[in-house]
C-alpha cells in the first residue's frame, strides 16, 4: 500500500504519534493519530526529520500482493499460457477439457493416474499448456473479486446447435474485464442443425468479430465429443502466446494462487497451487492466503510425487497449517522465521476481522430489535 496513518508512520519513525501531528498542523494539515497520510506527506515528514524516504517505509510486509514484483526482462524465460474454459451451461466446457486432457495426457502417459487437482497441463508441438478445470465463471468471479489474476487466455465455448447464450455474454465480459484474450471454441459441429455463421454473428455484437470477417477474434469449429478440432485449437492457444510472450523467472522463490484446498482425512490441509512466477520446491517456507507452513510434498497433475515444479505448473502441496481459500495468494520465503512471522500476522489480523465482523452483526442485530 502507498499509505500509512499518522499512528503507523510515527512507529516507523520511533516518535509520539503527538510529535507527527504537531509537525503536520505546523505543515498546515490537521490530522489524527488514524488518519491515512499520502505518499508525498509522508515524504514530508520524513525530509523534516531527515529520513530518506526508502520505498521500505511504504511496504506493508504482511500484504501477500507485495511479493508480486516483477523480474528484470534478462531474468525471464518463456513460460506455459494458463487457460479458463468459460461458457453457457451444457455448452460442452467439461466434455471439452475432458476430451484435452485425454487425448493429450492419457495416450501419451500409460498407466498414469490421472487425478483431480483442478488443473492439469498437457503438451502439443512440444510446448506445455496449462488448463484450469475449475467451473470457469466461478473461478473467474472469485478470483477476480479477490484481485487476483491467474488467467491468461479464455476459450469460449458456444454450442453451435444453440448459439449465444446469457452466460457465454458474462463470459465475454469477464475476459473483457480481466483483459484476457478469448479464443471462441464453436462446439458440438457434429450435430444436425450446427450452424457457425450465426454463432459469428450473434458474437459481432459483443465486439469478437472472426478474422474471416476482418475481425481479430480467431475461431476454432470442433466437436468435443468426438475429438475432432482439439488440435487446432491448440495451436491457436499457442500462437496466441507466441504473440503475448507469456514470461517468467524460474529462478527465484515462487508466488502464486491457490485453484482450490479442501481438508483431507489422512493428509491434512491439500491446496492446489498454480505457481506464477518461481519455483516451488519440497521444503520451502510457505506462506498461503492466511495460512502458512512448508511444502511437505508435492503431487502433480498426473498423481506423481515431484519435488520442483516451476511457472504455470498446477501442483498440489500438503504441510500447511490450515485451509486456505480459492484465490488466496500465496509467497515463498527463503526462511522459515519469516514466512512464521508473516503468516502469523496474517492470521490474527484475520481473525481480528473476523471478530469485528461478528460485533458488527450482532450491534446490526442489536438495533433491529430496539
Ligand atoms: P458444460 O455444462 O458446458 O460443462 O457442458 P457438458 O460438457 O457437460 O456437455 C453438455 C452436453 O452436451 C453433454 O451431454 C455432452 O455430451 C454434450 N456435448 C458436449 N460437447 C458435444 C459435442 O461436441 N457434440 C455433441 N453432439 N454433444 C456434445
Ligand atoms: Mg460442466
Amino acid at each position: 500500500s502507498d499509505s500509512l496513518t499518522v499512528g503507523e508512520l510515527a512507529k516507523k519513525l520511533y516518535r509520539e504519534p503527538s510529535e507527527i501531528i504537531k509537525k503536520l498542523f505546523m505543515l498546515g494539515v490537521m490530522a489524527t493519530i488514524n488518519q491515512d497520510l499520502d505518499k508525498d506527506a509522508i515524504e514530508l515528514i520524513c525530509t523534516d526529520y531527515g529520513v530518506e524516504v526508502e520505498e521500505e517505509i511504504l511496504v506493508d510486509t504482511t500484504d501477500l500482493e507485495v511479493y508480486f514484483t516483477e523480474d528484470k526482462e534478462d531474468l525471464l524465460g518463456e513460460r506455459p499460457p494458463v487457460v479458463t474454459i468459460m461458457g453457457h451451461v451444457d455448452h460442452g466446457k467439461t466434455t471439452l477439457l475432458d476430451s484435452i486432457r485425454h487425448t493429450k495426457v492419457t495416450a501419451g502417459e500409460a498407466g498414469g493416474i490421472t487425478q483431480h487437482i483442478g488443473a492439469y497441463q498437457v503438451e502439443a508441438n512440444g510446448k506445455k499448456v496449462t488448463f484450469l478445470d475449475t467451473p470457469g465463471h466461478a473461478a473467474f468471479t472469485t478470483m477476480r473479486a479477490r484481485g487476483a489474476k491467474v488467467t491468461d487466455i479464455t476459450i469460449l465455448v458456444v454450442a453451435a446447435d444453440d448459439g449465444v447464450m446469457p452466460q457465454t455474454v458474462e463470459a465475454i465480459n469477464h475476459a473483457k474485464a480481466a483483459n484476457v484474450p478469448i479464443i471462441v471454441a464453436v462446439n458440438k459441429m457434429d450435430k444436425e442443425g450446427a450452424n457457425p455463421d450465426r454463432v459469428m454473428q450473434e458474437l459481432t455484437e459483443h465486439g469478437l468479430v472472426s478474422e474471416a470477417w476482418g475481425g481479430e477474434t480467431i475461431f476454432v469449429p470442433i466437436s468435443a465429443l468426438k475429438g475432432e478440432g482439439i488440435d487446432s485449437l491448440l495451436e491457436m492457444i499457442l500462437l496466441v502466446s507466441e504473440v503475448e510472450e507469456y514470461k517468467a523467472n524460474p529462478n527465484r522463490p515462487a508466488i502464486g494462487t491457490v485453484i482450490e484446498a479442501q481438508l483431507d482425512k489422512g493428509r491434512g490441509s491439500v491446496a492446489t497451487l498454480l505457481v506464477q512466477n518461481g519455483t516451488l520446491k519440497v521444503g520451502d517456507p510457505i506462506v498461503v492466503g492466511n495460512t502458512f507452513g512448508r511444502v511437505r510434498a508435492m503431487v502433480n497433475d498426473l498423481g506423481r510425487r515431484v519435488k520442483e515444479v516451476g511457472p504455470s505448473a498446477p501442483v498440489e502441496i500438503t504441510g500447511l497449517n490450515d485451509v486456505p481459500q480459492a484465490g488466496d495468494r500465496f509467497v515463498v520465503f527463503e526462511d522459515e522465521k519469516t514466512a512464521r512471522q508473516v503468516g502469523e500476522a496474517r492470521s490474527s489480523q484475520a481473525l481480528q476481522a473476523q471478530r469485528s465482523e461478528k460485533t458488527k452483526v450482532s450491534l446490526d442485530n442489536l438495533f433491529e430489535h430496539m
